[in-house]
């Protein structure tokens, strides 16, 4: 190929991607606005996102592409076409469709113009000429409808969809294009939000009622020294014993407390020093060997005999086995012993180590095993409390083990024993 043939290819080149940029300024502009604006909405940022996402596919979609002209588009037929870039690129329906948020445009009579996928996931069918109020009943959509065809604006609501299963949505309108009557709704899934928000209630409600219970209990204590049992050294005797039962009780409780809250803030940061399993596992077990000897519980212990290194953190995985051997001792004494096992399976395909506890007591109900590892679960309340349980144990148990990316599987039936195994991961991926 000669030099002129070249520079003339360079040249074209050049003037393709002029035009091309020139096509692309306003929804370049309009993406370039609402980085923007998300940048510094602050605590208004989980709002401005959609619609800002919303603002760019709508410039995408409705800003007049030079290669065809307004004429050549069916009236009420969005333009979905490339835009007149490369032939591989996108079409404007594709990149609507990429969006995980609903999309519904609608026209100044509240009459379906264009939905993307995700909307037709959420909400079924919602073919273009529906009348958007036939599907959405709820006064609060009913409203927000009235008042775009009204008024040209609505501010954003709350909305539920109750079938096939609940969802919470913030819906926010904006107008499309300037002079247009065309409306985005853009629809903000909020349900895993609420459903957190509600989790973290009824843990606070749950940790204040644990708190209280026994600082209701030393109160009243308080209360009967100062007045009818002054002068009772018999009873005073007692009452300081329970009283200090409790603020044991209380500080247990805080220290787990504390210890789930840092474990949550280091949840996604996984360990990666090599630690020796066999020495922790042992450890733990030397350690608790008085605890079993009161409760006449014989460990039956079996190790690899050399040391298992897997990725991890020393005093977590300490906590770890601390907890399920303290469980074996508490919940299943009466079986008489506890099993304790590593299996080295970092040869095989599934490349871990897997720590098994196994009691011989009552065992666990089908029903309660998926929910013990929730905070302030007990299958007995009572049983718990009397052998110094917070409730905390196995839930701190599982926020380890998913840092560590490892597994824990529970095997129990009602007169049978439990059995927690421990799968950790044998290296790093
Ligand atoms: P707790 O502080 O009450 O021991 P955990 O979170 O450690 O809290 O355990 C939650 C509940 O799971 C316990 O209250 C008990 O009902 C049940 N549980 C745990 N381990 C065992 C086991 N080995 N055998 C029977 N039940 C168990």
């Amino acid at each position: 190929m000669s030099m002129d043939q070249d520079r003339i290819d360079a040249r074209r080149h050049a003037a393709r991607l002029r035009a091309r940029l020139v096509n692309a300024a306003p929804v370049a502009g309009t993406a370039l606005v609402a980085i923007a604006a998300t940048a510094f909405a602050g605590e208004a940022a989980p709002l401005v996102a959609p619609l800002g996402g919303a603002a760019v596919i709508a410039a995408a979609l409705f800003w007049p592409q030079p290669s065809r002209s307004r004429t050549e588009i069916p009236a009420g037929v969005i333009d979905t076409g490339t835009g007149g870039s490369a032939p591989d690129a996108p079409t404007l329906a594709e990149l609507a469709d990429a969006v995980p948020e609903p999309i519904v445009l609608i026209d100044g009579a509240g009459i379906v113009v264009q939905v993307n996928r995700a909307a037709s996931e959420a909400f079924g069918a919602l073919p273009p000429g529906l009348m958007l109020r036939i599907r959405f009943r709820a006064p609060e959509m009913q409203g927000m409808i009235d008042a775009l065809i009204s008024r040209g604006e609505a501010p954003a609501i709350d909305y539920a969809e109750r079938v096939p299963f609940e969802r919470a949505y913030r819906v926010s309108a904006m107008r499309v294009g300037a002079g247009r009557r065309l409306f985005a709704l853009v629809f903000r899934d909020q349900s895993e939000a609420r459903r957190i928000d509600r989790m973290r209630a009824d843990f606070i409600a749950n940790a204040s009622h644990e708190l209280r219970t026994p600082l209701a209990s030393i109160s009243g204590f308080i209360e009967t020294l100062r007045g009818p049992a002054k002068n009772d050294a018999t009873a005073r005797e007692s009452f300081l014993g329970i009283m200090q039962r409790q603020t044991e009780r209380m500080a247990r409780l805080i220290d787990d407390l504390l210890s789930l809250s840092r474990l949550e803030m280091r949840t996604y940061v996984r360990p990666t020093t090599p630690v020796d399993l066999v020495a922790i596992v042992s450890q733990v077990a030397e350690a608790l060997g008085q605890m079993a000897r009161d409760a006449e519980i014989v460990f039956e212990i079996s190790l690899p005999p050399g040391p298992v290194e897997v990725p991890g953190n020393r005093d977590e995985l300490i906590q770890i086995f601390q907890n399920l051997i303290e469980n074996a001792i508490k919940y299943g004494g009466e079986g008489g012993r506890v099993e304790i096992s590593m299996e080295d399976r970092r040869a095989s395909s599934e490349n871990e180590v897997a720590v098994t506890i196994r009691d011989h007591g009552p065992g666990i109900a089908e029903e309660h095993i998926p929910r013990i590892t929730e905070r302030f679960y007990r299958v007995d309340v009572e049983t718990s409390r009397a052998t110094k349980g917070t409730g905390l144990g196995l839930a701190i148990v599982k926020h380890i083990v998913t840092r560590h990316d490892a597994r824990l599987t529970i095997k129990s039936e009602l007169g049978q024993g439990a059995a927690f195994t421990v799968h950790m991961p044998g290296t790093v991926h």
